[in-house]
């Protein structure tokens, strides 16, 4: 790490904001005991500043979401001139035209037949949103038993209570049920073996009239950041083709750039019927995710006999400051050709995280997409000493479970990537 202020002149702030943060502040999915936390300050590029006045690389994006760095010119412009118009007006019953503008972008981008997007404000209720819409789209088109929705038992959706029940982690549901009913867990293609045949077997136990929708994600992050096999997508759209279930593929963490395409799922040439978006979108300037469905499904919700309309949907739904920066977001990363970029430097580290990490002591496997890596170590302690070994060399990166995320912004520059690989090869070698 740098030092950009002498740290006599920033220690007062740094101990005050350690005491405060202990004091106050329930944070999410993290021990209360243990170090201090790292309190940031500012940021400037890929580089962030904490309360004692030291500069880190962010070898994570934060939480997988500075897509685009921290101060970007064109996203605090967008900010600002839309703060400075209409800082909002919300969907129901009207609409804003930043939210507009930002609907009919992400239909081009992410083609026919997606083409409606409802709006929400994290990825959670952006699956929240989609359970519920694929549950009412069925009961609306007469088969209300098509309830039962199944995902993978390691994957990831959410922290609500029904994003939560797709997941299998005793985490998520130790102290904290009871457990909504209706959801169904499957192994992943990288557990059983058994590739996409778990999921039509799971379908005919249950009766395929029954269930509602499949979720998964392009590349499992909070299980471990593992890219589904290729051709799992192509398989689990035939079998939900064949048996009436809708395919939601959630890239609240993959989705536009991460893994060196605009969507993970694309690759695969496959279509889905619902997507869900968070993280990227707008880069973490401001808190904002989507749910787009096809036409088809949207289309349903008109002949609802209670509202005509989606029963559904959020006072901050479409919030404009979110859309505007959303639609900078998706303008900079097709400008600055960061999706390209994106796949080069994905390259670069991957590469460098196998050549010089995978045969060390301790590394259990190298993996990942893009700019989206994962390195497995043979235990827990290994990885979260790893990364503490990267903080103390001025590199941010953090380990859930064994598995230690890689993930700087789509902007990193091919030193800055050598930067990341030297801080972890340092810390793993030691
Ligand atoms: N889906 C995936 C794949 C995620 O990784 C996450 C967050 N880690 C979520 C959904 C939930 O998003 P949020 O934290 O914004 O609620």
């Amino acid at each position: 790490m740098t030092d950009t202020a002498s740290p006599a002149a920033h220690a007062p702030d740094g101990d005050e904001l350690a005491a405060l943060d202990r004091r106050h502040l329930l944070h999410p999915w993290t021990p209360m005991a243990g170090a201090d936390p790292l309190v940031l300050v500012s940021g400037e590029g890929c580089e962030i500043t904490d309360s004692y006045g030291r500069t880190y690389l962010d070898g994570r994006s934060g939480q997988f979401n500075a897509t685009l760095g921290y101060r970007h010119p064109k996203i605090l412009a967008a900010l600002g001139e839309q703060a400075g118009k209409l800082m909002t007006y919300a969907l129901l019953g009207a609409s804003n035209e930043a939210a507009v503008r930002l609907a009919a972008r992400l239909a081009q981008l992410l083609g026919e037949p997606l083409s409606h997007t409802l709006f929400c404000n994290s990825g959670s209720e952006a699956a929240e949103a989609a359970i519920r819409i694929v549950r009412m789209h069925h009961a609306l088109r007469g088969e209300p038993g098509r309830s039962t929705v199944i995902s993978l038992a390691d994957g990831y959706h959410g922290t609500t209570l029904a994003t939560a029940a797709m997941s299998a982690s005793p985490l998520a549901w130790t102290g904290c049920g009871p457990r909504p009913e209706g959801f169904v867990q499957i192994a992943g293609p990288h557990g059983s073996g058994s590739g996409a045949a778990d999921l039509e077997r799971a379908v005919l136990a249950a009766g395929p009239e029954s269930v509602a929708a499949f979720f998964v994600e392009p590349v499992l992050g909070v299980g471990g950041i593992r890219p589904l096999p290729p051709g799992y997508l192509r398989e689990v759209r035939e079998i939900c083709d064949r048996y009436g279930i809708l395919l939601v593929v959630d890239e609240v963490t993959t989705g536009l750039g991460r893994t060196g395409a605009w969507f993970a799922h694309q690759r695969e040439g496959i279509r889905p019927d619902l997507v869900t978006l968070a993280k990227g979108l707008t880069a973490g300037y401001v808190p904002l995710a989507a749910v787009t469905t096809t036409t088809a499904v949207a289309e349903v919700f008109a002949g609802d006999p209670m509202l005509g309309g989606l029963r559904h949907g959020h006072t901050t739904s479409g919030h404009a400051l979110g859309a505007a920066v959303a639609l900078a977001v998706l303008r900079t990363i097709e400008e600055d050709g960061l999706v390209e970029h994106a796949d080069a430097m994905g390259r670069l580290l991957l590469g460098g995280l196998t050549d010089r990490l995978k045969d060390l002591d301790g590394v259990r496997d190298v993996r990942g997409e893009g700019l989206l890596a994962g390195i497995e170590f043979d235990t827990f302690e290994r990885a979260a000493q790893v990364a503490g070994g990267c903080l103390a060399r001025g590199v941010v990166v953090r380990s859930e479970g064994p598995v230690l995320a890689v993930a700087p912004p789509l902007i990193v520059t091919a030193d800055q990537v050598d930067r990341i690989v030297d801080a972890l090869h340092a810390s793993a070698a030691a």
